[in-house]
């Protein structure tokens, strides 16, 4: 197969573009997959101080690594969870791949906080990965605002996208699908909230990590059992082998027809009022925010354990 643009031998076949290219015209089309989407969608300025959220896998890198190409002003942030040896190859993949580039980079270790994922566990009895997410996105904000970041962006790709919206779609969730899209904006005490990568499927991230050169941290967390999603994705797969394009233009019926039908609902319902967490300043709707409820939870337990 050779490439559409000059005819050299293609190392990449893009069925759902209907297309092929070789290395140096598809890193052209992988950055305008991003910058287009960017502009689109009004997902950042020119000016925006970007905090990029590194868990050491090859979207994330990626992202930060095309943000910084396209000229956006970039900080990574690493939020070291305290799980073992996991943690700390993904914490090592981040910490080399900034040096070698360049790239300023924060991290939050939660073992310093004294919350780290394994104390967590085992002390708390409710699903992991939720109570994980809820420290990651809390962090995320807690350090954006406080450094004076513009706006946190996070490596979701289009086939992440795709399966979450599938999913809040199976249950009819107007909530989530009032929300759900590339950006969120700043309010209430959140940061402005970015997925540059919406357009790029998962293919395409793997590839232009791979033909870059970008290093990343492929070992699964050993409380990743059956990560969510993925029944989802599997189904999307086979859906795209049969009908190449079907990923991009539900996602994209979604964001252009559904997702303001569903927000103007929400916002005729919207009625929960946000104010400051009293412990940490965050924004919560109730007296304190959901991290600090989960803190205060595990002393309780440590306390009655006596360790
Ligand atoms: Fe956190 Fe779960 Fe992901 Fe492990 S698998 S990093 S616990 S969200
Ligand atoms: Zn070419
Ligand atoms: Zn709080």
């Amino acid at each position: 197969m050779k490439c559409k643009v000059c005819k050299a031998d293609a190392v990449v076949s893009l069925p759902s573009h209907n297309t092929a290219f070789c290395k140096e015209h598809f890193t052209k089309f992988y950055l305008k997959l991003v910058s287009e989407g960017i502009r689109k969608r009004s997902l950042l300025e020119r000016d925006d101080k970007v905090l990029v959220a590194l868990s050491g896998g090859k979207d994330s890198l990626g992202l930060m690594y095309a943000l910084s190409e396209l000229g956006y002003d970039v900080t990574g942030l690493h939020i070291d969870l305290g799980i073992f040896e996991s943690s700390q190859k993904a914490r090592a993949v981040v910490e080399d791949f900034c040096r070698d580039k360049g790239y300023p980079l924060k991290v939050v270790e939660l073992e310093k906080e004294g919350v780290p994922m394994p104390l967590i566990k085992k002390h708390i009895r409710r699903p992991i990965c939720s109570i994980c997410g809820k420290f990651k996105r809390h962090y995320f904000n807690k350090v954006a605002l406080e450094d004076g970041y513009t706006a946190l962006a996070t490596g979701h790709n289009l086939d992440d996208e795709v399966a979450r919206l599938f999913a809040n779609t199976l249950r009819w969730d107007q909530a989530y699908l009032s929300d759900q899209g590339p950006v969120l904006p700043a309010e209430n005490g959140f940061a402005k909230k970015v997925k540059p990568l919406f357009r790029v499927s998962e293919f395409e991230s793997a590839n232009f990590s791979f033909l870059m050169g970008i290093p990343y941290h492929h070992l699964p967390c050993p409380y990743s059992g059956g990560a969510s999603f993925t029944g989802h994705k599997l189904l999307w797969r086979d859906l795209e082998l049969r009908s190449p394009g079907s990923k991009r233009a539900f996602y994209k019926g979604f964001l252009d027809r559904g997702q303001p039908a569903f927000a103007a609902i929400a916002q005729d319902e919207k009625s929960n009022e946000v104010k400051p967490c009293i412990e940490c300043g965050c924004p919560t709707s109730a007296v304190t925010c959901n991290v600090c409820r989960l803190k205060e939870q595990l002393r309780q337990s440590i306390e009655e354990s006596g360790k």
